[in-house]
């Protein structure tokens, strides 16, 4: 008897054919949970441009937002979201789409990079 944590589900099997299944059930359940996972994450992902926004979206979330990369900026605009939950950039993602004509979500300078934010625990 086999037992996926990942579903719940048993399975029943002749021990000969233990080998060649569980290898097959691996690959099944690395899958599975590699999916889960990532449908989670983007459940909780968003793309936004708009400072109201963000503050309505950043408590539990990742927010994708055009940022003009400047470390001051960076500093003001978490201290100011102290007042909703403290942030802190993640990472600048490497596909950079829309980024021309974008202004920095925090403050009227040109954006540089899309910046994904979320909250810091
Ligand atoms: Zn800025």
């Amino acid at each position: 008897m086999l037992c996926r944590r990942d579903e719940g589900t048993k399975i029943s099997i002749k021990i000969d054919d233990i080998l060649s299944t569980i290898n097959g059930l691996l690959d099944d359940i690395s899958v599975n949970l590699y999916n889960k996972v990532k449908q989670k994450m983007y459940s909780h992902y968003f793309k936004i441009d708009d400072y109201n926004e963000f503050e309505k979206k950043i408590d539990g979330n990742f927010i994708l937002s055009p940022f003009c990369c400047d470390k001051d900026c960076e500093t003001k605009f978490c201290l100011d979201m102290k007042q909703i939950c403290n942030i802190k950039s993640l990472c600048i993602p490497f596909e950079q789409t829309e980024i021309e004509n974008k202004k920095c979500i925090n403050c009227d300078k040109k954006a540089l990079k899309y910046v994904i934010f979320s909250k810091s625990y």
